[in-house]
């Protein structure tokens, strides 16, 4: 049994689209895509010609403006599915830049293409190897020249780069944080990318560019003011990543249950233990509870009042409570957990992407809180 969640028709349609689009895309479907490595090209069309990329375009640019809830209801059926709903998000919400902050040319060339699927637009590139969680001390720089800029970067951890169309580049001018469209078509060789072995978000790369100009129209929001511009949009992908966790949290909650009613050992269901029983009981309070405040901050959103701190929490709480939950099923499956057709420990792989939670807990000290800042 679900959360409490807002009555709404339009959300239930939703449900039910993805419901059905995911039937071509079952958990047999990700489990070869992960082993492969490979982006899910036909899975990331269908939702495209779903229209669903377009949730927070605005009709003239060919988008649909369906807004933060449908979003999050789409991430989280897909992982519910078994799906991971990763680029789909990415896809989403990463224009929202763009739609704030981009220069009317910008969003009449790139935006039409995007709600559509045509383009993708799946990566910031902000992260580097030194600076880390600080993004204040960045050593990427944009440089003036002339009419255009110059720009040199190093990153790091960058999700979909060897993938995507388009990127936005955080790198610092001498006015400060500065933000820039890349169109990787026109990139030429002056963008260089190397895969990064990783346990999940397996497209992810380091990134260098080396001397690449690029006209002054590339550039998105005021000189200097690239952070705040890219931190307009974190509410809602703190939002989102709350719905993909619970989206997976339920995902191994329907499982784990199915096979604690099904499973026998010693002639007994194993769901008749209390070892069992407790973890799944827990699990799903907190991702109930979890659900909850995800629900809470999309009122917030749509009231226009500040939702920063509820973001936040709600972010970390889904995630722990995902967390938890694979912990759970795990319990549940014993070592079959652990086996790939179970589909319980790619889940446990994925659900690490959401866990690093410090600097969101550093956020409610200081804005939910109070708290004093460290220097
Ligand atoms: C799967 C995945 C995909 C990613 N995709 C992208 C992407 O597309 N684009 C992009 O730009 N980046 C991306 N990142 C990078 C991500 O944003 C960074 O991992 C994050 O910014 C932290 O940087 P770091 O890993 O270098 O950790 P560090 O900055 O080295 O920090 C190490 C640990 O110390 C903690 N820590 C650091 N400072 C503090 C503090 N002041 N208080 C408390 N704890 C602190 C951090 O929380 C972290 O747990 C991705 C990361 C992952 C894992």
């Amino acid at each position: 049994m679900a959360a409490e969640t807002p009555v709404d028709s339009a959300l239930d349609e939703v449900r039910r689209a993805v419901a059905t689009a995911m039937q071509q895309f079952g958990p047999d479907y990700w489990r070869e895509q992960d082993a492969n490595k490979t982006f899910p090209t036909e899975f990331f069309d269908t939702i495209g010609e779903a229209g669903y990329f377009g949730t927070f375009i605005p009709e003239v640019y060919g988008g649909v403006d369906a807004g933060a809830r449908v979003a999050s209801v789409l991430v989280e059926e897909i992982n519910r599915a078994g799906g991971d709903a990763s680029s789909v998000n990415a896809q989403m919400a990463i224009c929202r830049t763009l739609v704030l902050h981009g220069t009317e040319e910008q969003k009449q060339r790139y935006l039409p293409g995007v709600a559509s699927g045509e383009i993708r637009f799946l990566t910031v590139a902000a992260t580097e190897p030194d600076s880390g969680a600080n993004m204040n001390e960045l050593v990427s720089t944009a440089r003036r020249d002339g009419d255009a800029w110059v720009l040199n970067a190093s990153k790091v951890l960058i999700s979909f780069a060897a993938h995507t169309r388009l990127m936005i580049l955080l790198a610092r001018a001498e006015e400060g944080t500065t933000l820039f469209l890349l169109d990787l078509e026109e990139a030429g060789d002056s963008v260089e990318m190397h895969p990064i072995d990783m346990v999940a978000h397996r497209m992810t790369s380091s990134l260098f560019i080396d001397e690449l100009r690029v006209s002054d129209s590339a550039r998105i929001g005021p000189v200097g003011e690239g952070l705040p511009c890219l931190m307009k949009g974190f509410v809602i992908r703190r939002v989102l990543a709350a719905a993909e966790a619970i989206g997976n949290a339920r995902f191994l909650l329907d499982r784990s249950i199915d096979y604690a009613k099904t499973r026998k050992t010693f002639d007994e269901l194993i769901g008749v233990n209390q070892g069992i029983q407790y973890p799944l009981v827990q699990a799903y309070m907190k991702v109930e509870a979890a659900d909850l405040m995800r629900w809470d901050v999309l009122r917030l959103v749509d009231a226009g009042r500040d939702a920063v701190p509820r973001s936040a929490m709600a972010k970390v709480l889904a995630s722990e409570a995902a967390w938890e939950t694979t912990r759970a099923a795990l319990t549940t499956f014993g070592g079959w957990g652990l086996a790939s057709e179970y589909h319980v420990e790619r889940k446990l792989r994925e659900g690490t992407v959401y866990v690093f939670n410090n600097l969101l807990m550093n956020l409610i000290g200081d804005r939910a809180l109070g708290l004093p800042k460290k220097g």
